[in-house]
């Protein structure tokens, strides 16, 4: 199993969603089957009780699971039915393990976020990752998981521990991380900083970006493109340029374009993946 971690920097709703179910949606396209985790870092359990005003209508999957609308994305672009657990909420993960706790299943143990909470939400996402969730019935070879709000909150800091640890877990070819990042275009100048901020960031919580995906309102240019690769410590390759775009279909091609899908499959070593007859 691939593990394809899409996180984000500076601030929230800059198009994480969009740019984990594309990049999902060209794994497809590759004959690999694909599947979802979402995690929202917030106390509720799911989204069934938020105002829609805030957060934009709840979406229902077939099991009844009240969830984000971002599930809704996942379920469209790679034409998947999720469950109810491919929504790892704070709540949700914090239930289960004082539910575990009461039942006796630390019994002696001092129940604390690091291990305890840090392996239940790792032990989650290996388990849902398993979840056949097409129609062929068999278990996904990639499984991409959107970290919502901005790394460095607090909310988010057990699922990022978590997820630095799970890089070791499940191994380095297993395991790739595309961090979206915001650059504001100030007087008509595309502005770096931010991006070099968040990557800091990420990098002090011990996750290194494969790919640093930016939202621009305009297209990237070249010398942007060099300065975030030469600050941030990664190739020019590993730079993905995300402007506006009219529709959000778009932004498949427009990675796609820009040989996302090379860089990806070589980090991940996806040739390793028997693709079956049907696949192909
Ligand atoms: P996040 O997951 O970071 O909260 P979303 O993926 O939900 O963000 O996107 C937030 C909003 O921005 C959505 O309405 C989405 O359609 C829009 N959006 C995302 N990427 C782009 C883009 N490249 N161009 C135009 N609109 C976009």
């Amino acid at each position: 199993m691939k593990y394809v971690v899409v996180s984000g920097g500076v601030i929230s709703g800059i198009g994480k969603g969009v740019l984990a179910s594309s990049t999902g949606m060209l794994f497809k396209t590759l004959g690999y089957k694909v599947t979802s985790i979402k995690i929202d870092p917030y106390m509720n359990i799911d989204a069934g009780t938020m105002s829609p005003l805030e957060h934009g209508e709840c979406f229902v999957l077939d099991d009844g699971g009240e969830t984000d609308l971002d599930l809704g994305n996942y379920e469209r672009y790679l034409n998947v039915t999720l469950t109810k657990d491919h929504n790892i909420t704070t709540g949700k993960i914090y239930s289960h393990v004082i539910a575990k706790e009461r039942k006796g299943d630390y019994l002696g143990k001092t129940v604390q976020i690091v291990p305890h909470l840090t392996n239940a939400i790792q032990e989650w996402i290996e388990r849902v990752s398993r979840i056949p969730v097409d129609d062929t019935g068999l278990e996904p070879d990639i499984c991409i998981i959107e970290l919502g709000g901005t790394v460095g909150d607090i909310e988010s800091a057990p699922f990022v521990e978590a997820l630095r640890q799970f890089q070791f877990r499940v191994g380095k070819e297993n395991f790739s991380l595309i961090h979206v990042s915001l650059v504001p275009l100030i007087h008509g100048e595309q502005k770096t900083k931010p991006t070099q901020a968040a990557v800091k960031d990420l990098r002090s919580l011990g996750l290194t970006p494969d790919m640093i995906a930016c939202r621009c309102a305009t297209q990237l240019e070249e010398s942007t493109i060099n300065k975030i690769a030469m600050f941030c410590h990664v190739g020019n390759d590993q730079v993905v340029n995300v402007h506006d775009v009219n529709s959000t279909y778009h932004i498949p091609l427009l990675l796609l374009e820009q040989k996302m899908m090379d860089y990806l499959s070589t980090r991940l070593r996806l040739s390793d993946i028997k693709l079956t007859n049907e696949d192909k």
